[in-house]
Formats: structure tokens, sequence, C-alpha cells
């Protein structure tokens, strides 16, 4: 890394329409918080980009002078990926705007917005595409690793809906990419992460969805957890494309429809959601319902945009949190016994162990049609480990790697790269599976230096 001086500084500060942010300054320690409160990276310089000069403008500046880089989008990466000590990040959180295009179907997406931003102008023309379950997650990250959420059974990942990409790579170009224009490197940002430059907008196409759709939540005591896991297991094998039903074990929160004696208590609680209306989900809702006995229940029409906020109160920072995430194709009786006998020794309050439900739509293309290569994955699962105390971190993380130990034997061998942590750079090969190789050669042409290397990183190599 060469020496930057005051004046190099002060000269990339005049030259972005955004602003630049330095250690010292009064915005400098918000601007370097993130979701995860475990991390705490302090970057030499944080570039505020304004828009697409900015980023070209950022991305030449660090190539220039040998400084590391990252790229921030939402801020979400368990793995703090978004920012890099000593170096420059170009943090994209000025830039959300989104344009839809309602006849089109279609929604033109800046870098730094969130899913709500999408879900708020897509939604005011009764329009959607797949992205994930809480509101404040960067559309920028989830997409490029894959993107998952409740609208993928029915019409499938976020990469799946992306039609093309403006994007700056290390040379500082930037290409508008899509399936004829660079179609490499359109195949490579669909999973691979952000190897390969900054996305400034992402366009998705759009479906009619809502504005009313079916959620809400079936809670079952732990007591019921073998059998209610057991036939939640065997009636999503089967599962009509129109439904999602997530399970997740944890403390009950204080929510109303539950008795106040369940609050606090362990329980498995199953989401339910259809972009139908709750009249054309009657029997699917009552065939969840009979799993088991619910201590509580609360299912019926929602807004979509409200629907995907309603997880945003468990997520909300500052929290410490720890990942640990397997891909299950089947979820076998033995796999069924380890999650439980985890869940039943929950190191702290907020801590849960979660399947989402993959297939449909997003189990339809082969795995290397785009970079997302998990398409047999039925269930991404993860420990999601999420403490408040610093005191607590050594108990939290035992936890979650020895759950993780116990249940690898169990699972696919995949891993959703957006759900690694920053010590699992040994996992990175099977979160890439069979499109690792592929990935390398095209990050060898796009970015031999590997200058976008502050993510869950791809060496350039042929
Ligand atoms: C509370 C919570 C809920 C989640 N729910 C889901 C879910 O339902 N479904 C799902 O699929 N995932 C989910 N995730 C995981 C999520 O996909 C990843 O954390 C993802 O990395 C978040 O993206 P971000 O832009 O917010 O993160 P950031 O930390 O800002 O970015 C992560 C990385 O993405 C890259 N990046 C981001 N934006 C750009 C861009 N515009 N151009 C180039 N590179 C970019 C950079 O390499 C960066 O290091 C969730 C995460 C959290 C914390």
């Amino acid at each position: 890394m060469s020496t930057i001086g005051v004046s190099e500084i002060d000269e990339l500060q005049r030259s972005l329409r955004g602003s630049l942010l330095v250690p010292g300054e009064p915005d400098y320690d918000e601007a370097r918080k993130i979701w995860n409160a475990m991390i705490d990276k302090r970057p030499a310089m944080i570039a505020r980009c304004a828009g697409s000069a900015d980023v070209r403008t950022a991305v030449n500046f660090a190539r220039d002078h040998g400084l590391p880089l990252a790229v921030r989008g939402g801020g979400h990466n368990i793995a703090g990926s978004a920012l890099v000590n000593d170096g420059l990040v170009i943090d994209l959180s000025r830039m959300r705007s989104v344009q839809v295009a309602a006849h089109d179907m279609r929604a033109w997406v800046e870098g730094g917005a969130i899913l709500g931003d999408v879900d708020h102008e897509a939604q005011s023309f009764g329009l959607a595409t797949p992205l994930g379950i809480n509101s404040t997650t960067g559309v920028g990250g989830l997409t490029l690793g894959g993107g998952f959420g409740w609208l993928t059974r029915k019409h499938g990942l976020a990469v799946d809906n992306l039609v093309s990409a403006d994007i700056v790579i290390a040379s500082g170009e930037r290409l508008h990419i899509d399936h004829d224009s660079h179609p490499d490197l359109f195949w490579a940002i669909r999973g691979g992460g952000g190897n390969f430059g900054v996305v400034t907008t992402f366009e998705f196409a759009l479906h009619a969805v809502g504005p009313m759709v079916t959620g809400g939540l079936i809670v079952f005591p732990f007591a019921q957890a073998g059998p209610v896991l057991r036939k939640y297991r065997d009636y999503v094998e089967a599962l009509d494309d129109n439904v999602s039903v997530w399970a997740v074990l944890r403390k009950a929160p204080p929510l109303p429809f539950l008795p106040a004696a369940v609050h606090g208590t362990d329980v498995v609680a199953l989401a339910f959601f259809s972009p139908q209306p709750p009249e054309a989900v009657q029997s699917a809702i009552a065939d969840v319902r009979a799993f088991g006995e619910p201590v509580g229940e609360h299912v019926g029409a929602v807004p979509y945009a409200a629907w995907q906020q309603v997880f945003d109160p468990l997520l909300i920072p500052p929290a410490r949190n720890y990942w640990k995430s397997h891909n299950f194709n089947q979820l076998s009786d033995a796999a069924i016994d380890v999650v439980i006998a985890y869940a039943s020794k929950l190191p702290s309050e907020q801590s849960e162990i979660f399947l989402g439900l993959l297939g449909g739509a997003a189990n339809t293309h082969a795995p290397d049609a785009t970079a997302y290569p998990h398409r047999e994955a039925l269930y991404a699962m993860n420990v999601h480990t999420r403490w408040l105390d610093p005191a607590e971190d050594a108990a939290c993380l035992a936890w979650a790697r020895e759950f993780f130990k116990a249940a690898a034997p169990h699972a696919a061998g995949g891993v959703y790269i957006n759900f690694l942590n920053e010590d699992e750079a040994d996992r990175i090969a099977a979160a890439y599976g069979p499109n690792y190789r592929r990935l390398k050669e095209v990050k060898a042409q796009y970015d031999p230096d590997n200058l976008f290397r502050s993510n869950q990183n791809i060496r350039p190599g042929v």
C-alpha cells in the first residue's frame, strides 16, 4: 500500500459528489457501524457515494493507491465484509433510489437500496420481486449471493429475476451486463457475491403480488417439536409452490396472540406465507395447524409490504450475532433430533435455529444456470446466535459451533455464501460448489489483481 498524503485525500474529497469520511470526523463512527455488533473495523476512509461517477472515482483511487477496498450495501453481512481495516469503503447507503416501470413489470434499483425500498415502490403498483425476509437487508449483498425469501418458491431467487446490471469493474469502467452483453460476468454476479465489481443498478423482473397476501405464525410448544418437525418435513416435500412454511425454534417473543405463560418459553414457530388470499389456502393452513396442538396462531390476510417487515423487530441492531449454516436436501430423523437437542439448550434469549424453505421455482434451474449452485437444497438452516453482552461471547460461539458440528453429518455439504461467517474461509469452495472453477476464471478476466476481496473471496485463477 502506498502512503497517501493529505492533498490526495483532499483531492478525492473534492472529486466526489457525495462525501468522504475519515477517522475523527463526526459521522465517522456512525458510518462504520454495521448490523452485526461483533464487527469493529476502522477504515482509513469511507466514500459515501452519490452515484456511479463517485463509485468509479473511488474504485480508481483504491486501485491506484493499493488500498484495501470494501463495498457496503445494506451493511447486513454477518462476516462484516462491508468494512475493511485501514482501507477505503465504498458506502452505497446514499444510493437507494428505485424506479418502477409498472407496464413492463421491471424495477431499476440502486446498489445501496434496502429491501423495504423496493417493496415500497413496487407494491404501490401491486408488484414485487423475490428478496429476503427482513426489510432492512441490502438488496446488493442479498442479490449477489442468490437471495431467497417468501416469494422464492413461487418466483425463484433474486438472481433468477435479475434482468441486467450496471457494474463498475476493477478497471474503473462501468459495464451494462445482461444475458447478451458480457454474459460470463452476468452469470458470475448471480451468486458469486461482490467479487466482480460494484453494482450501481440492478434491473429486476417484477410479478403481480398482493397487495394483500396470507401470512402468519402457528406456534407449538417445544414438547411437541419431534412430531411437529417430522410432519413438517413430510409435508413440505410435496408442498404447492404457492405456499412457503419456515420452521423456527426459539424462545417465544411476547406476541399478543400467545398466552402470557408461553412468552419466553421454548417453542416451534411455523411461519406460513402464501401470495394468495387466505380463502385460497385455508386447507394448507389447516394442514399445518394439524401438525400438533398449537399454543397460539395468527394467520390471515396481511399487506405484502407489512409482512416483509413483520420480523424486523427481532433483528434490530445493535446485537452481537454469530451464524453457522448448513444446506439440507432432505431432513432425516437424525437431523431433526440434533436440531431439537440443541434448541433445548439455546445459549441466549434471542438465539434461534431456523429452517428456511427453498424448493419450488428456486429448484427448477440447473446448478450451473447461474453462479448460485444449490438447486437441490430444500432447506437453508441457519443457527442464528444472538446476544447483547460481550461476556456471553464464548458460550454463544461454543453452542453454535457444537451444533454445527453435530448437524454436519446429516447436511448436504453446501452452504449459502450469504450466511458464511468471517472465520469460514475453508467453506468458500463448498459455497460456490461446482461453479467455483468457472467463477475463478471470470474473476481472472475482470479482477485479475483481486481488488474486490472483502467478501467470500474467489481468488483469480484459470
Ligand atoms: C437480519 C438479516 C436477515 C437476512 N435475511 C435474509 C433472507 O431472508 N434471505 C437471504 O437470501 N439472505 C438474508 N440475509 C443474508 C443477506 O443476504 C446477507 O447478509 C447479505 O450479504 C446482505 O447484503 P447487504 O448489502 O445488506 O450487506 P453488506 O454487508 O453491505 O454487503 C455484503 C457484501 O455484498 C457485497 N455488496 C453489497 N452491495 C453491493 C453492490 N451494490 N455491488 C457490489 N457488491 C455489493 C459486498 O461484497 C459486501 O461485502 C439476512 C441477513 C440479515 C442480517
